[in-house]
């Protein structure tokens, strides 16, 4: 190992994020240090699909910030072909993909059809290839004919990557660098002294650096700590527990198939891996506490995840083997926005907040905080900068705030009677709203004082209704998976 005083760098954390930035900055000449546990449980990278589908993970686009984050995506997704190829030279190993999404709507989603709508139109807006498909031509789809498709199209630029290839691959092409020491070791804080970061480890002491990039995923504040991240205006961190299983010898599945997003998680898919594997994804349970997380994938969410996978998209997967279960935390910020490059603390930057797309924009954060961390100008404005206030627009947030709620408490079936479900989000929405702007009284108080602890209504909705669960629903009742 190299003098631990040498590293121009310090990187914590060997997720997509991690190695991609490592990566990066290796390109670049400089030598660092990436500091993480080798073993893989509990990661989200790896129990990711990976869809890099930016027009498929559309929901409504109803903000300035969501077609900014569009537009970064879509670059994202014209960098991916050659990315992956260049990390096959750089490592010597190619990794598994699949370039071609088909999208499939039907009726376990409210607003598939609008979705799809807005995907085409997006499609087109940005000069980007789709089909039009029929739903019984789709390889890979059998769906029970309560769930028959409405809709199809294969979305040309849409593409999936195998991370269980991506990750090691990354890995290797660090390995084969001299300039990357890698260090086997959890990380416990993150702290300044004078322009200097004291990195403590478990295992290797306290490593020293000018520059500390913390991307630990949904860990990354853990390390940082809370008065650090106040002192950086930094937005708080929570997470969505994901649950994905994959099985082997399967039906045919030449390309990915999927649903609209829904509940949070990016819909539910089919992704074909290597091996002759599928993929099945994935469940989405977003939480505030790191001190009660269940220690691996559990019963319910294995359960939910077979049912509407089983429904929507193929009951023959029901005579297939299942390979291996994966689980991670999607790393959420406040704001429901990705976080990368330099805080407002010299020398600290992190890049973490990715929720569904961590894999999808690796090669973007990696370029932004790369840029960041070398003092280089950038080509273009990063718009994931943490040092950039984000511009809230309750009523957008809170329709999808409840949107989100419905999708999670209908998921897996997704069916009330009759014209409920319209009922039911108008009605949610106008309480909430009330919550916001309305008069005071005690249970406005509480709402206003969560909506103000998660101002992102997306979050701060779901975490309403959890902290109510918890509350009056007893410990061996129903409970959303
Ligand atoms: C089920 C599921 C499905 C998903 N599907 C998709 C998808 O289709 N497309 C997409 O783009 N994204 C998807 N995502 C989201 C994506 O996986 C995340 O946004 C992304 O992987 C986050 O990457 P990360 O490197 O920040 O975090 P992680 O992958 O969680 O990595 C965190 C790293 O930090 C390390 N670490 C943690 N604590 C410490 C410590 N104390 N010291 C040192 N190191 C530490 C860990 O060991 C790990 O190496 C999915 C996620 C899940 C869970």
């Amino acid at each position: 190992m190299k003098d631990k005083n040498n590293f121009d760098a310090i990187i914590v954390g060997s997720g997509a994020i991690g190695l991609s930035i490592a990566f990066e900055l290796i390109k670049n000449n400089l030598n660092i240090a990436l500091v993480s546990p080798r073993s893989g449980e509990g990661i989200a990278s790896l129990a990711a699909g990976a869809m890099i589908d930016a027009f498929g993970e559309i929901e409504y686009l109803e903000s300035d910030i969501e077609r900014q984050r569009l537009r970064m995506e879509v670059k994202a997704q014209r960098r991916y072909p050659s990315w992956l190829k260049e990390i096959a030279e750089r490592s010597g190993r190619e990794v598994f993909h699949r370039q071609g999404i088909f999208i499939v709507s039907n009726n376990g989603g409210e607003h598939d059809v609008t979705k799809m709508n807005l995907m085409r139109e997006q499609m087109s807006a940005f000069g980007e290839d789709f089909e039009e498909v029929e739903p019984k031509e789709i390889p890979g789809l059998k769906p029970n004919y309560l769930f028959r498709a409405q809709d199809a199209m294969l979305m040309k630029s849409g593409m999936s990557v195998d991370t269980t290839q991506l990750l090691p691959a990354l890995e290797e092409a660090l390995e084969k660098s001299d300039r990357c020491t890698r260090i086997d070791d959890r990380v416990t804080s993150v702290d300044p002294e004078g322009d200097i970061w004291k990195v403590k480890t478990v295992n290797n002491g306290t490593l020293l650096t000018e520059k500390a990039i913390v991307c630990a995923g949904a860990h990354t504040f853990k390390i940082i700590g809370e008065e650090l991240r106040v002192k950086a205006t930094l937005p708080k961190l929570y997470f969505g527990r994901g649950t994905s299983i994959t099985v082997i010898n399967g039906p045919d599945l030449p390309y990915c198939v999927r649903t609209p997003n829904r509940a949070l998680a990016c819909g539910i898919h089919l992704v074909p891996r290597h091996g002759n594997r599928i993929y099945l994804g994935a469940t989405n349970l977003f939480g505030t506490d790191y001190n009660q997380l269940p220690t691996g994938p559990t019963c319910g969410e294995v359960h939910t995840l077979f049912e509407a996978i089983m429904s929507e998209l193929h009951t023959g997967l029901r005579n297939v083997c299942i390979d291996y279960i994966s689980w991670g935390l999607r790393p959420i910020s406040q704001f429901n926005y990705p976080m990368a490059g330099a805080t407002h603390l010299p020398g600290l930057f992190i890049a973490t907040g990715t929720h569904r797309t961590g894999v999808h924009l690796s090669p973007v954060i990696a370029e932004f905080t790369a840029a960041e961390v070398l003092g280089k100008t950038l080509s273009e404005e990063n718009i994931f900068s943490p040092q950039k206030p984000y511009p809230g627009e309750t009523d957008v947030d809170i329709a999808l705030g409840i949107r989100s709620l419905l999708a999670t408490a209908l998921f897996p079936n997704g069916r009330l009677p009759y014209n409920r479900m319209v009922e039911l989000e108008t009605f949610m929405t106008e309480i909430f709203k009330l919550a916001v702007k309305g008069e005071q009284d005690e249970t406005r108080d509480r709402l206003r004082q969560v909506l103000q602890d998660v101002p992102l209504s997306e979050q701060g909705i779901l975490r309403a209704y959890h902290e109510v669960l918890e509350k009056f629903v007893p410990q061996d009742g129903p409970y959303p998976t």
